[in-house]
């Protein structure tokens, strides 16, 4: 690792990203566009737009196992498969179990995307709003620290990433999920409706609404300047969508930080660390294995922005040693890897709708009907703390239903084309309370195959969790039957934490740097030049889907750090 000045110079720039995902991407499009010249350090492999979509418009009978998974598989990959979005046409984009180990102290189910594009390619898509309710939660009742921003210190930053990344949304007006920049947004098919309807009727403090997602429904010429196009309803997305109509760094940002010529993308590169120097009392680069060559190579600049996904941002800041911090980069207070949070997803129920026989919808769409968080609002009534948000769906069973199998001949055919009873799908997405003994911590003799210490998951629920998943089957269970479902089955699937791929927190931000790691600019407060961006970031996780939030935060970071290195303070 003898670099000379000349090759300390090719390999110094102005900022570092750590990360290609949802909010790395974001970040290189930023300081790119912003004229920094930038490498984005990715550990997988490249994904290009549209050529590296290999099963984008494979018919199921083209896969070699008709789009399911072989026992093999299965079996070598207990925990990748547990993520319902994983199959022939996906499987691509996820890690096997086997390649990437890591230590369960306590079941976490980690599911992770290590390419170009990272978890871009195979999210949900589902964007809603933060709350002033929920940067104020901590405050309100005490738990881990206070948010140190509020709503309104994000609300501009939100407008910006919606009008880029292409938001599909409708305004709802609602206090507890704040309207944005919304393209056209999707319909509530007639039974879904017809439950908005009943609730409404039943609740006062209760409203359905057409989940937000990023999906172009009306593409603005922003969009068609990064190339990319109307949804067609397909839902294929998981596979990568040829039409870059739904947001991924792949389609969206990575091009567009390309375009102004600032950009170095160096896949295949796992940061080992970030290098410290005592004496300049600042970061200078990272440590960077080639996955190829296994070879280490430091990489320098003046700012760097951590945004490896929550609890891989932990690893590379546990991992980063020095004199000054034997205990990780910034880790002054001893909260590094602590307040571990995610979202409590055990709960759903499903439910049967007799009625509606002549009502179908059109096409495959890629969002689903949501209520916001209706519990612990405006002050504390249950016996729990916070609350959750509601997700569900009504459809039409198809031909692969019981009734529907037996016949023969031009009848049979007949048959198979008639849609089936309406069935509904109702799940939850709960807060979970940040608690310091929620933890991830790095194995000391346990390494990975580039000999970086695996990472230790010690996380779990607790007596709030279940109290809240008992009142959303019961709530639930009570809304279908007032809406006049029948056969309603709440269920809990007992599932392991992680499962929900919403990690949060470890790196919180916060007002006091004697119990928290970053300040109200997602800087280290100890390390002025360090960022983070991502999940690892977040002080509470709200009961809403987190990437947009993300997004924001990134968004807001950047325009700080620039606007600092501007004034000279980095
Ligand atoms: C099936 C599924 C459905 C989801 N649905 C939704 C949803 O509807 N809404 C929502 O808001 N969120 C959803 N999520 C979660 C969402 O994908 C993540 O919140 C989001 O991708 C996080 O962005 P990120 O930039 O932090 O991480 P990622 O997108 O995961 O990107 C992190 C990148 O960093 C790279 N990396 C990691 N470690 C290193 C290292 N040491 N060196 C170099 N590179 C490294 C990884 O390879 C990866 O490319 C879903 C996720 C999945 C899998
Ligand atoms: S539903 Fe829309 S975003 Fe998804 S694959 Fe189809 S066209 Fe692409």
């Amino acid at each position: 690792m003898n670099i000379n000045g000349k090759a300390q110079k090719v390999n110094t720039f102005d900022a570092i990203v750590v990360g290609s995902g949802i909010s790395g991407g974001y970040a290189a499009k930023e300081l790119c566009e912003k004229g920094l010249k930038t490498l984005v350090l990715e550990r997988g492999r490249d994904v290009r737009h549209i050529v590296d979509y290999p099963t984008a418009t494979l018919n199921p009978w083209e896969f070699p196992h008709r789009n399911r998974m072989p026992e093999s598989f299965d079996k070598a990959n207990p925990i990748a498969t547990k993520c319902y979005a994983l199959d022939e046409g996906t499987e691509q984009f996820f890690v096997k179990d086997a390649e990437h180990p890591y230590v369960q102290e306590k079941p976490f189910d980690w599911i992770r995307g290590y390419q170009v594009g990272g978890k871009s390619l195979i999210w949900a898509r589902q964007t809603q709003r933060w709350s002033r309710f929920d940067f104020e939660a901590n405050a309100r009742d005490g738990a881990a620290v206070d948010w140190p921003i509020r709503y309104e210190d994000i609300a501009p930053w939100y407008s910006r990433v919606e009008k880029f990344v292409g938001i599909s949304g409708n305004k709802d007006g609602l206090e507890t999920l704040p309207d944005g920049e919304f393209l056209k947004p999707w319909e509530l098919n007639c039974v879904e409706k017809h439950i908005q309807k009943r609730v409404a009727d039943h609740y006062k403090d209760r409203h359905v609404i057409i989940g937000r997602c990023a999906h172009l429904t009306d593409p603005q010429q922003i969009h068609y300047d990064q190339g990319r196009a109307q949804c067609q309803a397909r839902h294929l997305c998981y596979r990568g969508c040829p039409y870059g109509a739904y947001f991924s760094s792949n389609s969206s940002t990575l091009p567009w930080a390309a375009k102004t010529g600032n950009l170095t993308l160096r896949p295949d590169s796992v940061v080992h660390s970030i290098i410290y120097d005592d004496t300049r009392t600042k970061a200078t680069g990272v440590r960077v294995i080639d996955t190829h060559t296994r070879q280490m190579t430091e990489y320098y600049a003046r700012i760097i922005f951590l945004n490896a996904a929550c609890l891989n941002t932990n690893l590379v800041l546990l991992n980063s040693t020095s004199r000054r911090f034997p205990n990780g980069l910034g880790n002054d207070s001893g909260v590094l890897g602590r307040y571990v949070a995610f979202h409590n997803y055990r709960g759903s129920i499903n439910a049967t709708y007799e009625g509606f026989a002549d009502g179908y919808y059109y096409g495959r769409r890629p969002t689903t009907a949501f209520m916001p968080n209706f519990r612990n609002v405006n002050k504390q009534e249950t016996d729990f703390q916070r609350g959750y948000m509601v997700a569900f769906s009504a459809a039409r069973s198809g031909w692969q239903r019981g009734s529907a199998q037996e016949g023969f001949g031009a009848d049979f055919k007949e048959k198979l084309t008639d849609p089936g009873s309406w069935h509904v799908y109702m799940m939850m997405q709960a807060e979970t309370v940040p608690r310091y003994e929620n933890h991830v911590r790095l194995s000391t003799h346990e390494k990975d195959p580039w000999g970086i210490p695996q990472l230790i998951t010690s996380i779990d629920y607790t007596d709030n969790d279940l109290k809240i998943k008992d009142d959303f089957l019961q709530q639930g269970a009570e809304m279908l039957e007032k809406a006049g479902c029948k056969n309603i089955s709440p269920y809990d699937d007992h599932r392991n934490p992680g499962l929900d791929i919403h990690e949060m927190g470890g790196v919180r931000m916060g007002r006091d740097p004697k119990t928290s790691m970053l300040n109200g600019h997602n800087q280290l407060h100890s390390v002025k030049n360090v960022f983070v961006t991502d999940g690892a970031a977040m002080t509470s996780t709200g009961t809403q889907n987190p990437s947009i939030t993300f997004m924001a935060l990134t968004d807001r970071a950047v325009s700080y750090a620039v606007s600092e290195i501007k004034r000279k303070n980095l």
